[in-house]
């Protein structure tokens, strides 16, 4: 365990004025401090600080701006009704984390240091944890490579950079199913590709057809797998699940698939609740033909914005299908109210996620 006295700590004289806890938004206001250290390969990661959140200066060489070596997290921190901070399975964010690191050829972070980060730069900046149910700090550590060299190489330097933002609710009012476009066009990822990590690139490439589908009045869309347009992959930042016939199933992680904290989570609360899971290959055409034949019963999808995001239409090649007449499911419903119930310390926590 590295101690905190380790990350130098310099406070700002000048703080923000936070925004109202009602006008949240996502990713649009940010805390006063933020948490950044530097990898050189002769000392590796070192000069861990908390800093005033500010702009940060790179040469217009550096290589993350041309070929995109970089990888980026995102976890919550939620204020319990006692006035308690707690984090959900930061562990597993830095876990996956360096697995990205792994893909991108960018060195590993240590995972007890990353999480000391958070916790020290959430507990200076506790004040932007807002109250209010369903709002939270949404806290997003990334790494860049910063050598300026265009040679396609991986980087001899690198940043590790925290920052922190106050979310409002995903549903104000409640959970809410959303419509969903089948994308067949476009893909995200290919087996063998880089799929399985949270790469910038990932999302640059689904942009065009996320673009797409809002203006058809869908929220965001599905992908099918690289290769056929067959299988289903995931949403645009969710894993998905199927409720059929009584199971519940979900594709199974390929190395095209990122590899979810909440899609973790709900296989692990199902299980906990005697609801049979599957986790294997998934067609398109199977989920069409369960739901033509009134077996399709739940679809959502499971993310860290949203937790659960109930599907109420899908959209493939123009044929659509409304899912519980368009409504929130039953186990969706569950999942969600157990998920947050958790996280905000309302309920137990049967599997010790919290931090
Ligand atoms: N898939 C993608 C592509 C994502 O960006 C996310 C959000 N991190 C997820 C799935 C859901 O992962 P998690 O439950 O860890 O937020």
């Amino acid at each position: 365990m590295i101690a905190a006295t380790t990350i130098q700590i310099e406070r700002t004289t000048n703080p923000k004025v936070k925004p109202q806890p009602d006008k949240l938004g996502f990713g649009v206001h940010f805390t006063d401090h933020m948490f950044i250290m530097n990898y050189s390969a002769e000392h590796g990661w070192h000069q861990a600080r908390i800093v005033p959140y500010q702009p940060i200066t790179l040469d217009p060489a550096a290589k993350v701006f041309h070929y995109g070596q970089t990888v980026f997290e995102g976890l919550k921190a939620y204020r319990t009704e006692e006035g308690r901070v707690q984090l959900f399975r930061p562990d597993m964010n830095f876990k996956r984390l360096n697995r990205s690191n792994d893909r991108m050829s960018i060195p590993p972070i240590p995972e007890e240091l990353g999480i000391e980060a958070v916790k020290e730069l959430t507990k200076i900046d506790q004040d932007w944890i807002p109250d209010g149910a369903g709002n939270s700090l949404y806290i997003r550590p990334f790494v860049i490579a910063t050598e300026p060299l265009l040679g396609v190489h991986p980087s001899h330097e690198y940043q590790f950079i925290i920052i922190m933002s106050p979310v409002g609710a995903y549903y104000p009012e409640g959970i809410n199913p959303v419509k969903i476009f089948v994308e067949s066009r476009y893909v995200r990822a290919m087996v063998g590709g880089v799929g399985e990590a949270k790469t910038a690139g990932n999302y640059a490439a689904g942009l065009k057809a996320q673009e797409a589908a809002n203006e058809q009045g869908y929220t965001q869309v599905l992908w099918l797998d690289g290769a056929e347009h067959k299988y289903i992959e995931e949403v645009g930042s969710m894993n998905v699940f199927f409720k059929i016939d009584g199971t519940v199933y979900t594709p199974a992680l390929n190395g095209s698939i990122l590899d979810g904290i909440t899609r973790n989570s709900t296989i692990q609360l199902l299980k906990h609740w005697n609801i049979p899971v599957v986790e294997r290959v998934l067609s398109i055409e199977e989920i069409y033909e369960a739901g033509r034949t009134g077996k399709l019963e739940e679809a959502f999808g499971t993310g860290t914005a949203a937790v659960i995001s109930p599907v109420g239409e899908l959209n493939w090649k123009g044929e659509k299908l409304v899912i519980n007449d368009g409504a929130t499911g039953e186990v969706s419903e569950k999942l969600y109210d157990n998920l947050t119930g958790i996280q905000y310390g309302k309920l137990e926590d049967p599997f010790s996620w919290m931090v």
